[in-house]
Formats: C-alpha cells, sequence, structure tokens
C-alpha cells in the first residue's frame, strides 16, 4: 500500500473548495459523469484504432444510490486507471487546477460564487463528500486499486482484488450538510438537468416493461413483466445528427424533448453545423413571438460536447436571438466559465458572429423556398429580425432580402418591392420618398382610412421598438423619409400636381383662424389653416413626427433617451378651410354658438386621436346628450 500527500502546498483546500464553489455544489455529478463518459469514449476510439484489444461491447455509465450507507456510486465501463496513472492523473495532474484556483482567488472569498474555467474535474467531489474512493481497472493487464481520501491532502493508494471487472467506480460518502445528494428525486434532477443529452447511456435505477405477447397467444394470455435498466438520457440527440438524417418531425420531437413544458409547435428550425474555424453544432427554433418579448421561460441551451453547461447565453448568443430557442454544442466552450470570462473570450465572439449569419441565411432561404409562407410567418417573428436589424449591423446589412414591410390592407413587402410600389406616388417636395406608417390600426383608423383613400400605402409596424428600426432605416437608407399616419396632414406631405383650390379669400381665412384659436385658447394646440379636399374632416389634429418619436423612443429605451424626459406635448390643429363646417362658423354672428361649436369639433378631432379622457371625456359625452334633446 501506497501513503502519500496529494501534489498540494496548501493544507486545507478542501474547506475552501466547499467555500468557494458554494453555490455550484451539485455540478459535482457533471463533472464525474463527464469523467465517466471521457474514460468511455476514450476507449472505444482506442480500440477503433486497435490500440485496446478487448471487446468495447455496449458500455453504460450506471449511478446508483445507497442510502442506508450515505453513498452515492458512478460506475463506469471506459478505460480504467493503473496504480501508476492514479497517481499521476488524480494525486498530480488534477490538483494543479485546484492550486492555481485558489493563488488567483485567494483574496476575493467573498465572490463566492465564482468558478474557475480550469476544470476542478475530479476533486468537485469534495463539495459534498467528506471521503472519496476510487476503485478502478485497467483495460491494459494489471491490477486494480483502490484510493481512498478522506478530504485531507492524504491518500491512501493500494491493490485490490475486489474488482474484476474493466472501468472505474467512484464512491462519495455524502456529507452531512450535502445528505439531499442521496435523495433519489434529486439525483434524477440533476441526471435530466445536466446528463439528458449525454453520449453513452446512463443507467439510474431499474423499471419494469411489459413484454409484447407471442404471436397466436390464447386470448386470456398474461403478458410478461421484466426489470430493464433506467436509461436516463438520449444518446444522440438531434444536433449531433446530419441534417440530411432529420424530417421535420423529428425537429419537433426534438423540441418538445428539449422543453417538455411547452406546447405549441416552433415555426422553424436552423440546424447549425460548422467545423472551421472552430467547432460548433446546434439546432435553433424559432418559436412563435407576436410581440412578446418575455424570454425568461425555456432559453437556448448551451451544452459542451453533450454536457450541459448552461442556459444564461448572455455574451455568446447575440442578444436579439435571445428571443429563439434551442440548443448550441461547442467543445470550444469551456465546461467550467464564469460570466465575464466566456463574454471576453474570443472563441465565443466568433461563435456569435457565425450564428448572426446562419440565421440571415436561414431567413434568405426561407423566403425564397415559399414566399406566401414566409409573409404568413412575419408577424410572428418580425421582433427578432427588427431586433436584430437594430442591433447587429451585420444583420442589417442582409436584411433587405428578408425583411417584410406589411401594409394596412394585408400586403407583405420587400425593401425593393416597397419603394417600386410608392415612388410613383408618395414624394414630398424635395423629392424624398415619403413613407407612411401606422403603429396601432385601431387607434390611428381614421388616419389610416383618410390615407388609403387618397390612394396612399400604408405600413404597418407595431411591433415595440419599430421607433428604433425607423430611425436605423432613416439614417441608411438615402431620400426617404419615415411619417406616421397621425404626424402631419398628407396634403402637407406628399407633393401633388394640382394647385389647392380655395374657397375662402385670405381676409375670411384670417378671421377663421382668429375665432378657432380664441374658442380652443390651449398653447398645445398650433391652429394651421390648409385648403383641402371638402370631403376632409373639419378639425383634424396631428403631432409633429420628430417630437413624437422621440417620446416612443424614450419610451421603450435604448438609444441612450433614457431618461432624457421632459418633451412638451405639441399638436397641430389643422382646420379645413374647405370644408362646409369652416364656412358655417364663418358665417355664424352668434358668438357664443359659434365657440361652442368650435370647441364641439375639437373634442371630435381629440377623439380621433384618442386624446379625449377623464373629465373632458365626461363632458363631451354629457354636451352630446343635450344637444339630442334639443
Ligand atoms: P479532466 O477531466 O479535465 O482531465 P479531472 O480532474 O476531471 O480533469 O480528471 C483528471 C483525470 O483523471 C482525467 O483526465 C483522467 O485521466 C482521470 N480520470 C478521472 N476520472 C476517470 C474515470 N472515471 N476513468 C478513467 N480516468 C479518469
Ligand atoms: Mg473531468
Amino acid at each position: 500500500m501506497t501513503k502519500g500527500n496529494i501534489n498540494v502546498s496548501v493544507e486545507n483546500i478542501f474547506p475552501l473548495i466547499k467555500k468557494f464553489l458554494y453555490s455550484d455544489h451539485e455540478i459535482f455529478l457533471r463533472e464525474l459523469i463527464s469523467n465517466a463518459t471521457d474514460a468511455t469514449l476514450k476507449l472505444k476510439h482506442l480500440t477503433n484504432i486497435g490500440e485496446a484489444k478487448v471487446d468495447y461491447g455496449n458500455p453504460k455509465i450506471e449511478v446508483k444510490i445507497d442510502k442506508e450507507n450515505k453513498k452515492l456510486h458512478i460506475i463506469d465501463q471506459g478505460l480504467g486507471m493503473t496504480a501508476e496513472e492514479v497517481e499521476k492523473y488524480i494525486n498530480q495532474v488534477a490538483f494543479s487546477g485546484a492550486e492555481e484556483f485558489l493563488e488567483k482567488y485567494k483574496d476575493s472569498a467573498k465572490d463566492s460564487g465564482i468558478i474557475g474555467h480550469f476544470g476542478l474535474g475530479f476533486y468537485s467531489a469534495f463539495m459534498v463528500a467528506e471521503k472519496v474512493e476510487i476503485i478502478s481497472k485497467s483495460f491494459k493487464d494489471e491490477p486494480a486499486v483502490h484510493w481512498i481520501c478522506d478530504g485531507s491532502p492524504e491518500f491512501t493508494l493500494e491493490e485490490t482484488t475486489a474488482k474484476t471487472d474493466r472501468g472505474t467506480e467512484i464512491v462519495l460518502h455524502i456529507a452531512e450538510d450535502s445528505l439531499e445528494f442521496l435523495e433519489e428525486n434529486k439525483i434524477r434532477e440533476l441526471l435530466t438537468k445536466y446528463n439528458k443529452f449525454m453520449p453513452v447511456p446512463i443507467k439510474f435505477g431499474t423499471r419494469t416493461e411489459t413484454l409484447p405477447l407471442p404471436e397466436g397467444a390464447a386470448e386470456d394470455a398474461v403478458a410478461e413483466t421484466v426489470e430493464v435498466d433506467n436509461i436516463v438520457n438520449n444518446p444522440t440527440p438531434a444536433w449531433t445528427k446530419s441534417p440530411s438524417e432529420l424530417k421535420d418531425e423529428d425537429y419537433k420531437a426534438f423540441y418538445h424533448e428539449l422543453y417538455p413544458m411547452q406546447f405549441e409547435e416552433p415555426l422553424f428550425n436552423i440546424h447549425l453545423n460548422v467545423d472551421y474555424p472552430f467547432n460548433l453544432t446546434g439546432v435553433l427554433y424559432f418559436p412563435k413571438l407576436a410581440n412578446n418579448l418575455n424570454i425568461e421561460k425555456d432559453k437556448i441551451q448551451l451544452y459542451q460536447n453533450q454536457v450541459f453547461v448552461t442556459d444564461e447565453v448572455k455574451g455568446i448568443v447575440p442578444d436579439f436571438l435571445m428571443l429563439l430557442r434551442g440548443v448550441i454544442d461547442s467543445p470550444d466552450i469551456p465546461l467550467n466559465v464564469s460570466r465575464s470570462y466566456l463574454q471576453a473570450d474570443g472563441a465565443v465572439k466568433k461563435i456569435s458572429s457565425y450564428i448572426t449569419k446562419k440565421v440571415a441565411d436561414k431567413m434568405v432561404s426561407l423566403i425564397n423556398e415559399n414566399r406566401e409562407d414566409y409573409d404568413k410567418k412575419w408577424n410572428d417573428i418580425k421582433i427578432v429580425i427588427e431586433y436584430g436589424m437594430i442591433s447587429e449591423d451585420k444583420f442589417f446589412e442582409k436584411s433587405d432580402k428578408f425583411a417584410l414591410y406589411p401594409t394596412t390592407d394585408g400586403n407583405y413587402f420587400l425593401w425593393n418591392e416597397l419603394e417600386e410600389k410608392i415612388k410613383p406616388s408618395q414624394t414630398d417636395k424635395d423629392g424624398n420618398l415619403v413613407i407612411l406608417y401606422a403603429t396601432n390600426a385601431d387607434e390611428q383608423h381614421s388616419y389610416i382610412q383618410s390615407a388609403e383613400d387618397k390612394g396612399y400605402k400604408v405600413l404597418l409596424l407595431d411591433s415595440p421598438i419599430v421607433p428604433h428600426l425607423i430611425q436605423k432605416l432613416e439614417t441608411s437608407k438615402e431620400k426617404i423619409s419615415f411619417v406616421r399616419v397621425d404626424a402631419d396632414h398628407i396634403n402637407n406631405l406628399i407633393k401633388k400636381d394640382e394647385p389647392a383650390i380655395s374657397k375662402l379669400n385670405e381676409t375670411e381665412k384670417e378671421s377663421l383662424k382668429k375665432n378657432v384659436e380664441e374658442s380652443i385658447n390651449d398653447k398645445k394646440f398650433t391652429v394651421q389653416l390648409e385648403d383641402l379636399d371638402s370631403n376632409d374632416a373639419p378639425f383634424t389634429i396631428t403631432q409633429p413626427e420628430f417630437m413624437r418619436r422621440m417620446k416612443d423612443m424614450q419610451a421603450t429605451g435604448g438609444g441612450g433617451m433614457f431618461g432624457m424626459g421632459g418633451f412638451p406635448e405639441m399638436y397641430n390643429l389643422v382646420v379645413n378651410s374647405n370644408s362646409e363646417f369652416a364656412t358655417k362658423i364663418l358665417a355664424n354672428e352668434n358668438a357664443e354658438e359659434k365657440n361652442s361649436q368650435i370647441k364641439h369639433a375639437l373634442d371630435l378631432a381629440k377623439l380621433s386621436q384618442n386624446l379625449l379622457k377623464g373629465k373632458e371625456l365626461t363632458d363631451f359625452i354629457q354636451r352630446s346628450y343635450k344637444q339630442l334633446e334639443k
């Protein structure tokens, strides 16, 4: 028997490991199962290349709870270790990671949630165990070994005859403060969280299975039941297969395997597969999002060689894609990682831009494959695309190929199609394209109606980030301006070929304007007389585009607009001097009646802009009933 000290200069390293890694104790199981998996896959490789002359068979990893003796066993059928290898890989090498860790963080014990990017690996077992045993038999023709360590740097290592089959058994003597790890439910939960898609089958207990009745069995025959291994993982999840092997149903089935509580079907998926300049596989799904920005649920999961790492993918996946679901697996993503480390990592940055590119390519192929179907999906995916357009320049540059601009009459245009449609009729005095848009089909109904009546196209851009999108489009494209339908009167926006005809002469207009200004007596409104069509509304309230957009951007955040505040409320009151109403007002000799007519008309204009509220609205309704009684 060998006795010795683990190669470490710090006496009390184990309590420190515990303390440092406090918040993440549970990862010990992931680490040990990863080691068991590595050992199994290494053996597979050695048999494949003819270096290990043993029968590989169908190895599995077993996790076993021995509640009575407070032990947890992790057993594999991998390549095992000889005494020399235990000495080398466990006693000497493995610990250098822990030492480095302590060296670096000994002054920052406050930050107890930290995990270094060097694998604590095997030694994470001491986060939950007061004593750990390794019983291992190498595939090489050497005796089995038994290593015991009780959490101090001292260990014993001796030969044993107790193990005859190949592989390694790790025995954890669970510490008093970690007894939860002897609960079946807890272990099952951890296996589901970290090991659901690991490449070697993992057995956890047994279950009974009913055998099918043999053909021609008697009607009253009773089916036989047998005990079988309960395998908790799927060793070949969809992302490890090639796209050509998978049908649409397979992708959908995998989606539900990933998110068992998700009942809606995803809209489509993107299969990621790259091996240069880094390795990455995965499947991303576009869920139905509409205008829902809730990303807390069912997030993208990050794996390293089929081991779950985290579902906190901020910094790895571009922000706009955090609304998606699915899996990303890359061996280049370190297993034990701190947030800040990940974000600074070069490989991770490349991953992010690769994914962005893949998503853009997918959009292009979807729209080319089936335009009608893409149009239909647009409202469910637009929030992701629009968010991508405002936040990732590379994505924006490609977006002309797949970003759609829906109109209030139910058409979906690509940018160039839109330009073609509206250029002939919608330009301003300076020759800029005027793009009319609405953000709410109900609230802006009267304005949309009046624009459509005049033959103009109006876009319906109703996602919450639209003010930012518009700003982005205006600064990137030449000679365009976006104007919301209620921003100004259409007649002032779009160049007309025929000059307007006025019913009233200048003096009459002057006095009409004075009448209106005196009656409404409100600095918020700038009264503006216009020679409009006699059928156009007598009064229309508009809000200058710039002012309103600044307010909207402030409300949705971003763009450095937070906390700027204090935009004054300002409106234009456009009076149609060609309307019947204008003529009537002017002709009315009764000053009191004239005043109340103007006020009533203003209320109607406010009503159509959703500005009539509270007491004003109540008064208006009462007044209108009185009118009916007359
Ligand atoms: P890492 O897995 O990053 O190498 P670990 O501390 O987890 O670090 O493990 C240290 C080493 O111990 C492994 O590289 C491997 O050589 C050996 N080892 C650990 N567990 C097993 C096992 N179940 N079977 C064979 N070798 C193992
Ligand atoms: Mg390991």
